[in-house]
């Protein structure tokens, strides 16, 4: 241990949220940004190059003894690889790695750390290892802005899969979570649109521009005035031509006409008949899917005109959509490219890592920030799971001595939000059933249900609001667009629209419902039957029901994977090096739970092999290799060492978090002298 402050938390004697704070802010100003508590990495943004990841440093991580160096990030990557490789602990081979915290902590840069340097453990020197890495610039170009907390931040969650047959990545996977869409159409004050605009503007040649139909950045207003790196084949055309449309469509805008019908503007019918070139759909189509709504009742087809306001809705929600399938295109085309190539039988071992937004509490709260708060439920979820409850639970089954220790538990929050039938995604979905419903309906609905529940909170307002008490803190939401936003769907004239369109990429990511056999080119053909599945399985539910499947989904490859924790902590609010303030940092470390963990930690036993994993393993430390796996064997294993401080159970043994690493070294020694 090294220094006046300790690199390992657990460590500390005497422990209160005071002493933690001032650990970690003493060694973050001595740039030091990474502590251990046991097993878990805290991580502190330092807003500055550090001589950190170079690759001396890269190479002296690899299978290297967790107590011998300082705690670093790629500490984080050699101990999931080897664990998955099975040469730590016992234990599921399938690790993943979740990385938490709020905007502009770190939570990316770690992520990208953690990629890198197990691709250098896998010593993968290939063409595949290569395109894993192309992957993170590509989707931040496409998912990633300039926002007022991070001059980077992504505005999707991901969760990468790496997958591995013994040694060796053999393919990958990403899963990305609600895409903010309405960036494409609006940005606060200080904020950018995506990066992909600025960087097609600024890199394309001028003949391309040209062939794009595009202009210099300022004339687009969805590019808020502001502006800031791309070989050609047919599909990347499309998909440029499809941003430039997008970025066409934005600049139009309608006025009213002496009849009821809305007209554009004169100075932006140059802008319609660029979008509908770059969309490939016939002007007076587009015009028509802006300017009104067609519906169908009883056979009978009505024809509704759009007010100004309508029409400049429905021209945002087609750049939402068509950007958003774009994305969903792009994630489909990384994970075809990635997708392992082996036979069926071939076993796979995978390492996820989770790089998903943090808990947001903003002046508006929006149906977005329910999502993004309710993901980060469930991994606080997942968290107090493996820390807390799983471990103590397991005390109590095989008679181990134990003062209970209480942490905040959020099962109640995630039942609000997500039983059936009264939880508020369902009564949400209910609401969204009708067509008449309101938002305020739907609030009225919620206040009437859940108004005693202590997590929940009526707000007499004549707005539609309503609070929501999560674990890092009361949370207003806005339920204004609730209803619109669940249901996302797209007019049935834009589909058409879209479907009809000569880009053929543009075609198939709207293409979700006709049949495969209809009138498509060849080529479409192919692409189509590629996206099909993707889409149908999905299309028809509910943004915050595909949410919660999608969540669910991630929580059950989670729960049976070893986990490993990174909390990444954001040390002031203004994106500042050397600075430390106290009150924000000291919100992180309580909303996390980072207190309770290093009491976990400290008095805890995070290794739990049974008896017969620990004596197949260390038997060899009796150099007898018939012995029966039994609690007698696991003894005089144990009898042969020097370890002290761990327990037996009725049925398992329990170690505390850094015996793992004294057997490893005797395994080692063992191995060295034979
Ligand atoms: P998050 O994904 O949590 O929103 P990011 O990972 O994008 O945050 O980090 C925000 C910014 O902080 C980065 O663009 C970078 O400038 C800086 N940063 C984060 N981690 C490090 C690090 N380890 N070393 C230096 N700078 C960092
Ligand atoms: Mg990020």
């Amino acid at each position: 241990m090294e220094g006046l402050f300790h690199e390992d938390l657990a460590a500390l004697s005497d422990l209160d949220e005071q002493s933690l704070l001032e650990s970690l802010s003493q060694r973050f100003k001595q740039d030091r940004i990474y502590t251990y508590i046991g097993d878990i990495l805290v991580a502190i943004n330092p807003f500055k190059y550090l001589p950190l990841y170079v690759k001396e440093v890269s190479e002296r991580y690899k299978y290297h003894e967790k107590s011998k160096l300082p705690p670093h990030i790629f500490a984080v990557a050699d101990r999931a690889y080897q664990s998955m490789l099975g040469r730590l602990a016992t234990g599921p081979r399938n690790q993943c790695i979740v990385i938490s915290g709020e905007s502009g902590a770190g939570k990316t840069e770690s992520t990208k750390l953690l990629l890198r340097q197990i691709m250098e453990l896998c010593r993968a020197n290939s063409q595949l290892e290569q395109q894993i890495l192309q992957v993170n610039p590509l989707l931040e170009a496409f998912g990633n802005a300039q926002t007022v907390m991070n001059d980077n931040s992504s505005r999707f969650g991901k969760y990468i899969q790496l997958r591995f047959h013994n040694s060796s990545v053999k393919g990958a996977k990403i899963n990305e979570y609600l895409l903010e869409k309405s960036r494409v159409v609006h940005q606060d004050e200080g904020e950018r649109n995506f990066h992909i605009f600025y960087c097609m503007l600024a890199g394309i040649s001028p003949d391309d521009k040209d062939m794009y139909g595009l202009l210099d950045p300022t004339q687009y207003r969805y590019l808020n005035g502001r502006y800031g790196s791309e070989d050609i084949e047919q599909e990347k055309v499309d998909m440029m031509t499809i941003l430039a449309g997008i970025l066409s469509l934005g600049n139009i805008m309608f006025e009213p006409t002496e009849t009821d019908a809305l007209r554009v503007t004169g100075k932006s019918m140059g802008w319609l008949k660029a979008t509908a070139g770059q969309f490939g759909v016939q002007e007076e189509e587009l015009l028509r899917s802006l300017t009104c709504t067609l519906s169908v009742t009883r056979g009978e087809a009505i024809r509704r005109l759009h007010n100004q306001q309508q029409a400049e809705d429905a021209r945002d929600s087609i750049a939402k959509v068509a950007y958003g399938r774009v994305f969903g295109w792009i994630v489909r085309k990384v994970n075809e490219l990635l997708a392992p190539n082996v036979d069926i039988d071939v076993e796979l071992n995978e390492i996820g890592i989770l790089d998903i937004f943090g808990f947001e509490n903003f002046a508006v709260n929006r149906f977005e920030q329910l999502c993004i708060n309710l993901a980060n439920e469930q991994l606080q979820y997942f968290f107090n799971h493996h820390i807390f409850l799983m471990e103590q639970n397991e005390y109590k089954e095989e008679g181990i001595e134990w003062e209970t220790i209480s942490f905040k538990d959020n099962k109640p929050i995630l039942d609000l939000i997500l039983t059936k039938p009264i939880g508020i995604l369902s009564l949400l979905d209910e609401q969204s059933a009708f067509p008449q419903a309101s938002d305020r309906d739907f609030v009225d609905k919620l206040n009437s249900k859940f108004k005693s529940s202590p997590h929940y909170e009526v707000v007499r307002s004549s707005s539609p609001l309503f609070t929501v008490v999560h674990y890092a803190g009361k949370v207003q939401y806005n339920g204004v667009g609730f209803l619109e936003m669940n249901r996302d769907t797209i007019p049935a004239s834009i589909r058409d629209l879209f479907i009809n369109s000569v880009t053929p990429l543009l075609s198939v990511l709207f293409a979700a419902t006709i049949s495969r056999t209809g009138t498509l080119m060849p080529r479409k053909a192919k692409l189509m039957q590629k996206a099909d599945d993707n889409f149908n399985s999905t299309r028809k539910q509910s943004v915050g029901a595909q949410f919660k499947h999608s969540l669910a989904v991630l929580m059950e490859k989670m729960f049976v994977a070893s986990p490993h924790f990174v909390r990444c902590i954001k040390p002031n609010g203004n994106k500042l090096p050397d600075q430390v303030d106290n009150k924000r940092v000291m919100d992180q470390l309580r909303y996390n739970g980072l207190l309770e963990t290093i009491r976990i930690r400290r008095d805890g036993f995070s290794w739990r092999p049974s008896f017969k994993e620990f004596a197949q393993r260390y038997n060899i430390l009796l150099i007898k290799p018939d012995l029966p796996l039994t609690k007698e064997s696991c003894m005089s294993i144990l009898n042969t060492t020097e370890i002290h401080g761990w327990k037996c159970g009725s049925s398992r043994l329990f170690f505390k978090y850094w015996h793992q690493e004294e057997l490893a070294r005797l395994l080692e020694r063992l191995g060295k002298a034979a």
